[in-house]
């Protein structure tokens, strides 16, 4: 059996006019994240990070912003496509363990419906897929409200 791991980082600026998707979720905030796709940060820096276990490179290298093919696209596609390209290699998702850095809003009411989302799409059970969430301590760009971070680690394994 094969065993990789990968990780992922992501930002988004935040804007008003703009809808909030964090995880496959619309979040109900007075600012959304500005991004060529739906700029779900959370699921890109899954992505990321399934792509690099897999030596697949990265988000844009796939799905680039110069496409509009990928104009407002549902991240919830570029992961379920991400599965795919795991998947014809052999890979199959073990865990993903992800964390949102951001000043507001709350994330905890809205983790439940991430997980079984995001585990539905990767095809493992709930509990293989960790969503966490922290403020910066009103520091920096993050602090002030400006944009949103997300880090994920996975694990694939191979046949
Ligand atoms: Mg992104």
């Amino acid at each position: 059996m094969r065993i990789r791991v990968g990780q992922g980082v992501d930002v988004h600026q935040l804007t008003e006019g703009r809808d909030l998707w964090l995880g496959g979720v619309k979040i109900p905030h007075t600012k959304g994240a500005l991004g060529h796709s739906d700029a779900d940060v959370l699921i890109h820096a899954i992505c990321d990070a399934l792509l690099g276990a897999a030596g697949l490179k990265d988000i844009g290298y796939h799905f680039p912003d110069t496409s509009n093919e990928f104009k407002g696209i549902d991240s919830k596609i570029l992961l379920e496509r991400v599965v795919a390209l795991l998947d014809a290699r052999g890979w199959k998702v073990n865990n993903v363990d992800a964390s949102l850095i951001l000043e507001q809003p709350k994330i905890k009411p809205h983790v439940d419906e991430m997980v079984k989302t995001l585990s539905a799409i990767m095809q493992v059970e709930q509990d293989a897929v960790s969503i966490k969430a922290t403020t910066n301590e009103k520091m920096g760009y993050v602090g002030r409200e400006e944009g949103v971070l997300a880090f994920a680690s996975a694990l694939i394994i191979g046949n």
